[in-house]
């Protein structure tokens, strides 16, 4: 593994460092009422300057403030934060846009400085302020990225922080290249090399055959994509496996369309232009080992199986209503060619069930996903988790909810319903499942709560619900509103959500 694969890395600073010590060149303080009761000299600088400009509470604002850091204070403000229906992100936002002006300065070697909230809503507002900072400082794989360290006061898990840095660096290379940098072998090779060496083992599957007998569904997708080498799929494995008893084992299953043309029911109109973003489930769960990589906790195992895929369009392209037997056995009628991310997911997960009965502890399964139309025409810029009766029933999409909410990665959780099993069902003798109806899912009631019905009968899950020998919990994970900044739904930078939640959920802080 690359040593500081990250070209952002936090450094725990000390009070002295707002004064010139360590050599930043710039003291970022995100607040709300710039209160800071650890710094008096701080404090009357900015209340000076308030007075003189109500404009700094609202926006931020670079003070020439000799004696400081680099002779440069930047206030980012939060904004008033008693409003009920604020989160966390105020906090995660002003960092970002605090950070964008510091940099706009010329600082190369910012300290951030975040004002604590006692309401327990902004308990994180440290990590947020992290995550924002570091949305702000990422600098794409294909840009000579300049190494960044950046102070931060108060900041007691560096190696923590940093871990998740890598993670979320990882997470948005192989969310944010572009169709063929990022196409499935050259989308494989890159977490092959990554992971070399790394506490996380990396298994690529690239031979036609055996992609073809163990991946029906995903390989019906990749069928036009066979004949252009560089577009030909991959399934990627990784493990994370911590040395001593294991307490909580995870399986996770992540959505790599690396391009998405729609396949036969091609997308028109324009609607094509950033579908090379439909990775973005895989390259989270990508960024998660990552994240494990460098942290090597204790306790815990994770094996994943990215299924990377180029949905094309050409002669051998499948078209609706077709057949294809999945590898759980179940036959699969096809609706329409554009709701590709659950044919490969089906068959990710049917191999991933396979593993749990030899496992010690009673895994979690999930799909990540840049899934549907259907769940950004829901929820806006939050991803949605749905939960199978198992996970429902130990309130496990509850706790990934709560948990995102504090990490400015919020989540709305959805419920499956008797419906969305309706929706899939057969409609002859041929078929056990129809993958989708004919229209953009985004067009469809409950668009994106009926695929997690098909991704349960597709991948065999339907035999492990709660009365079964083995029941199973499972939570899908739908983000194709979350993976991209929303400032540019086209070219905006992918965000790398859901890695800091699953990464907090995993290791229970
Ligand atoms: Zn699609």
């Amino acid at each position: 593994m690359t040593e500081v694969f990250s070209p952002v890395m936090w450094q725990r600073a000390e009070r002295d460092s707002v004064f010139g010590e360590g050599g930043f060149d710039a003291l970022v303080v995100v607040g709300h009422q710039f209160e800071l009761p650890d710094f008096p000299e701080l404090k009357q600088l900015v209340s000076h300057a308030i007075g003189i400009d109500s404009g700094i509470a609202r926006q931020p604002t670079l003070l020439l403030a000799p004696g400081l850091a680099g002779g440069r204070l930047v206030l980012a403000p939060t904004g008033a934060l008693d409003d009920d229906y604020l989160d966390v992100r105020q906090f995660a936002e002003a960092a970002q846009a605090g950070m964008a002006r510091a940099l706009a300065a010329g600082a190369k070697h910012p300290l951030l400085l975040v004002e604590r909230s006692d309401d327990s809503r902004y308990s994180e507002a440290l990590s947020a302020a992290l995550l924002g900072a570091g949305q702000q400082l990422y600098q794409p794989f294909d840009v000579k990225r300049q190494p960044m360290t950046i102070g931060v006061l108060g900041l007691e898990n560096v190696a923590r922080a940093n871990a998740l840095e890598i993670g979320r660096t990882l997470a948005r290379d192989l969310c944010g290249g572009d169709p063929e940098q990022m196409a499935p072998p050259a989308f494989a090779d890159y977490c092959a090399e990554h992971f070399a060496g790394s506490a996380v083992s990396v298994e690529v599957i690239s031979d036609r055959a055996i992609i073809e007998r163990d991946y029906p569904l995903l390989s019906g997708v990749a069928r036009a994509s066979y004949g252009v080498a560089r577009h030909e799929p991959r399934v990627v494995r990784l493990v994370y496996r911590s040395s001593g008893a294991i307490h909580k084992s995870w399986l996770l299953a992540g959505k790599g369309v690396t391009f998405d043309t729609g396949g036969a029911d091609l997308k028109i109109g324009g609607a094509m232009a950033g579908m090379s973003r439909d990775k973005g489930g895989a390259a989270a769960v990508a960024g998660l080992m990552a994240a494990l990589a460098q942290l090597q906790p204790k306790g815990v195992e994770v094996i994943a199986e990215l299924g990377l895929v180029r949905n094309s369009i050409g002669r051998e392209a499948i078209v609706p209503d077709e057949i294809i037997t999945g590898h759980s056995g179940k036959r699969v009628r096809i609706g329409n060619t554009d709701a590709e991310g659950r044919l490969v997911l089906a068959d990710v997960l049917s191999h991933l069930r396979e593993l749990a009965p030899a496992m010690a502890n009673q895994p979690t399964l999930m799909s990540l996903a840049t899934l549907t139309g259907h769940v950004v025409r829901s929820y806006g810029p939050y991803s949605a988790v749905v939960e199978n009766s198992v996970a429902r029933a130990r309130g496990d999409g509850g706790q990934l909810q709560a948990i995102s909410e504090q990490l400015a990665e919020p989540f709305e959780l959805s419920r499956l319903r008797r419906e969305d099993f309706a929706q899939v069902a057969a409609r002859t003798p041929s078929e056990d499942l129809l993958s989708s109806n004919n229209g953009a899912s985004v067009n469809i009631s409950r668009g994106h709560q009926f695929p997690m019905a098909f991704l349960i009968g597709a991948a065999g899950l339907d035999q492990h619900q709660l009365g079964s020998d083995l029941p199973l919990p499972y939570l899908h994970l739908d983000i194709a509103g979350s993976a991209v900044e929303k400032r540019d739904p086209l070219y905006g930078m992918p965000t790398a959500v859901p890695v800091a939640t699953l990464l907090a959920l995993l290791l229970d802080y």
